[in-house]
């Protein structure tokens, strides 16, 4: 994504506090990405950009197509064989 895009829209990367630990990230569009402050200088770029993916694919499905997306792909496949995180991992090359 340009700097024109994150500009454009006015995307928020914030600190993340506020979910259980087992969390580095999450990305909650229209709303921004928030990074979990104890993920490392080297990592805090390869997470943005599996983040991004998710901003993409926010963009692609719409808000509601999103969230529907998200929440029924995890309960029919869990978190590691979701169709959107393969995607985000495959497209950002970050586990
Ligand atoms: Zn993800």
């Amino acid at each position: 994504m340009s700097k024109e895009a994150f500009d454009r829209e006015k995307l928020t990367v914030g600190p993340l506090r506020w979910l259980p630990s087992a969390y580095r990230a999450i990305t909650l569009p229209p709303f921004g990405i928030w990074i979990r402050d104890t993920v490392s200088e080297e990592d805090f770029c390869g997470v943005l950009k599996h983040e991004l993916v998710h901003w993409d694919q926010w963009r692609r499905y719409g808000t509601f197509g999103y969230y529907w997306r998200y929440f029924t792909g995890w309960v029919v496949y869990g978190y590691y064989d979701h169709p959107m995180e393969i995607e985000a991992y495959e497209r950002s090359g970050v586990r």
